[in-house]
């Protein structure tokens, strides 16, 4: 279907990325410092150096500030801490499930496929769990200086740049909100109308303690597209804008010759695959719930699905069969006495 601002994407693919994702291949730890052993402002004439972080202007407009030097985040931690690489050897790795030589677009390998589910649930967790979310993934974007490498005068130890843990926890915080405002809509919950708040000035969206202004008088064209009290609409529409800042700039399209042609999307970053998957949700391709034997996030194509794997569904029946069983053998006993 072709209209005037686009061509569909029916037949583009969408692959989470393969090449682009890389590990640190020893692990990675909590230093106190962007790169161990070197200080703040060395490090910063490092990169400027090598990318410069500011514009003709004067102003600051490179990423780098917020994800690796904390510019521009909320600031709460007194003492921040960098999520660091332990060496300078990186592995690739690969979320796509493939079935032969073919690669499955959208089906990714579990635990993967829950990727955006797992980094929210992080949320509840401390930094060592972050840490482990790290080890198992990598850093959320390397940006090309991630790739400098600094040596350590007195140990000869090379060392490259880690990122914010301050950063993460905002970037855990936004998505977890952002998933707790689907499920609401996905549950068709009451509580969303107390979330989506329509106000004579346009809409705010309420999340947790913190009041975002979503469309002010400025965009109030934008209210004729939703009838007045719609929660559903407005709720959704927010959500999208917050996978587009994510995905802005982060998607690159390749032709797969391999691949009967098709043209597959890739997120450069894991970042990037992480709001994917969201987007795949919000959008209705995925549908994930939690495994009412493990706890773990599954996608449930089927509506009436309730366990990640036959050995949940398995474990579940020996379960309620042990229960069972141990009910009747009181009633036995019972009867006894
Ligand atoms: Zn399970």
């Amino acid at each position: 279907m072709h209209n005037e601002d686009g061509i569909s994407l029916r037949d583009i693919r969408i692959g989470a990325c393969t090449s682009l994702l890389s590990v640190c291949q020893d692990g990675y730890f909590l230093s106190k410092t962007p790169v161990p052993g070197f200080d703040n402002s060395e490090v910063l004439a490092r990169i400027n150096e090598c990318q410069p972080l500011t514009s003709i202007d004067g102003s600051f407009k490179s990423e780098i500030l917020n994800t690796v030097f904390n510019i521009g985040l909320n600031k709460t931690d007194d003492r921040p801490l960098w999520i660091v690489p332990n060496s300078i050897r990186h592995r690739r790795y690969d979320l796509l499930k493939k079935r032969g030589k073919q690669l499955m677009a959208l089906e990714l390998e579990p635990p993967g496929s829950a990727l955006h589910r797992q980094f929210a649930s992080l949320i509840k967790k401390d930094a060592r769990d972050i840490l482990k979310f790290a080890n198992k993934y990598g850093l959320l974007k390397r940006h090309p200086v991630h790739n400098l490498v600094f040596r350590n005068r007195n140990t000869g130890q090379q060392l490259q740049l880690g990122e914010s843990l301050l950063w993460w926890k905002e970037e855990i915080r936004v998505l977890a909100k952002c998933l707790q405002l689907w499920d609401m809509v996905l549950g068709g919950d009451k509580e969303l109308k107390n979330t989506v708040l329509w106000h004579r000035d346009g809409i705010t969206i309420r999340l947790g303690n913190s009041d975002v202004p979503f469309i002010s008088r400025a965009n109030m064209n934008l209210l004729d597209r939703w009838s007045n009290g719609d929660a559903k609409g407005p709720a959704l529409y927010y959500l999208s804008l917050e996978a587009d800042r994510r995905l802005l700039n982060a998607l690159t399209p390749k032709l797969l010759p391999s691949q009967n042609s098709e043209i597959y999307l890739f997120p450069d970053n894991l970042l990037a695959t992480i709001w994917l998957m969201f987007l795949l949700e919000i959008s209705g391709r995925t549908r994930f719930i939690q495994c009412h034997s493990c706890g773990e996030y599954f996608d449930a194509r089927d509506p009436r699905a309730r366990f990640c794997s036959t050995r949940c569904r398995m474990r579940n029946y020996r379960k309620r069969r042990t229960r069972k069983s141990k009910g009747r053998k009181k009633v036995k006993e019972d009867e006894r006495v």
